[in-house]
């Protein structure tokens, strides 16, 4: 296809929609086979999705096409989350005495994955600077280093990755999670990496009503991930993939709405005297602006800041604003705010927040639908409050 974006997002996924132009959803969690051959052919095949609906379903199959499509992949896997995508990519593709390289700043459920549950598995990891391309290389052991994981933009400071540099390292396969981004953005696959995944929970799915990830790849790498999901289990449901497909109509308008807000949001925020330090890939203050400009189409729905008054400026902060919502999670049309300090991170000491780029009066902010003016008059009130 070699329409613009916005016209491919309506015209994916529909393979198995009939003349129904919304997602059909095929609940069936088995399917009656012709024959006896049949049967042998689809519990030997990865892609057979009217078997049985742990293997595929043709309703998650629409979804999984459509995301292969727009990432520039032959093939991709939905799971029942982004952590279902995430673990069937380690532990489906890494053995004991295996090594890992992951960047540091990284999704917490990621990070507690590979600091808890690889090790268990003799999965060595190793943590770098996911900003300095030269520390990637330098990690790598030759002969066992299988994956190297990145996450670009990342939590919770919008640190980037150089998609370019990580493509260009030879040997281990290159795993990007591209949740903030999505495939409008950026699609790390043209640049070299192997595998591109996504929380679907977030700005695909779009509405906070969808758990569901999705890994997107080679033909080959899919089906060897999926010959590990196929027994793990975190399958996608067919109500949740519907979302996805249904999420996926309405990424552009959504998504270059929530960019425009959060453009607007960070550069007022630069002049506000309480706030010390705004992070947006779009500003020029930005350390890796130029490198945002290079490879991102749209520079993300998430503003992250610091408040000068510490932690209790934050936790006020979170609490006094009225239209931007305390809660975990992003991409969905309401604007949601989150204290890292005093909720994900606060069995962190003031040295580990450090490392992590948090501080103490760190907010941050997914930009939804509402009003720029509004969010802004808000935002506004919630840090005289604090
Ligand atoms: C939310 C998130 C995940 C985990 O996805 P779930 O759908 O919650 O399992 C992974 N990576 C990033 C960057 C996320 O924001």
């Amino acid at each position: 296809m070699t329409e613009d974006v916005h016209t491919r997002l309506i015209q994916v996924g529909r393979r198995h929609n009939g003349a129904a132009l919304a997602p059909v959803v095929s609940s069936s969690s088995t399917f009656e086979l012709a024959s006896v051959a049949e049967g042998r052919e689809m519990a030997l095949s990865a892609s057979a999705n009217r078997y049985y609906s742990r293997y595929g379903n043709p309703t998650v199959s629409d979804f999984e096409e459509a995301v292969a499509e727009l990432e520039g992949a032959e093939a991709a896997r939905a799971f029942g989350s982004g952590m279902g995508a995430i673990a069937a990519v380690v532990l489906g593709l890494c053995s004991s005495g295996d090594h890992i390289v992951s960047q540091r700043q990284i999704y917490a459920g990621t990070q507690m994955l590979l600091q808890s549950v690889c090790p268990r598995m003799g999965i060595d990891v190793t943590f770098v600077d996911g900003t300095d391309a030269q520390a990637w290389q330098e990690a790598i052991r030759p002969g066992r280093t299988m994956l190297l994981l990145a996450e670009t933009p990342a939590n919770p400071r919008l640190d980037l990755v150089d998609l370019a540099a990580l493509g260009a390292i030879k040997g281990p396969m290159k795993v990007v999670d591209s949740t903030f981004a999505t495939p409008l953005s950026q699609r790390p696959l043209e640049h070299g990496c192997d595998l591109v995944l996504h929380s679907v929970t977030k700005f695909i799915g779009g509405h906070n009503d969808v758990t569901l990830g999705v890994v997107a790849g080679s033909r080959e790498l899919i089906d060897w991930v999926w010959g590990f999901a196929v027994l793990q289990g975190a399958v996608a449901s067919p109500h949740e993939a519907a979302a996805g497909t249904r999420g996926l109509r309405t990424l552009a308008v959504r998504l270059e709405r929530q960019c425009e807000s959060a453009a607007t949001i960070a550069e007022a925020l630069e002049a506000e005297e309480s706030v010390t330090c705004v992070r947006y890939p779009g500003l020029e203050s930005h350390p890796q602006h130029d490198l945002a400009v290079r490879q991102m189409d749209l520079m993300g729905g998430l503003v992250t800041f610091d408040l000068t008054g510490g932690i209790e400026a934050g936790r006020t902060f979170v609490e006094s604003t009225r239209i931007c919502r305390l809660a975990t999670s992003l991409g969905g049309p309401e604007t949601l705010v989150t204290h890292p300090a005093s909720t994900t991170h606060v069995n962190l000491l003031p040295d580990e927040l450090a490392a992590a780029g948090i501080t103490e009066g760190t907010i941050r902010m997914s930009v939804g639908l509402e009003d720029p003016g509004d969010l802004l008059a808000d935002i506004r009130g919630g840090i005289a409050g604090a």
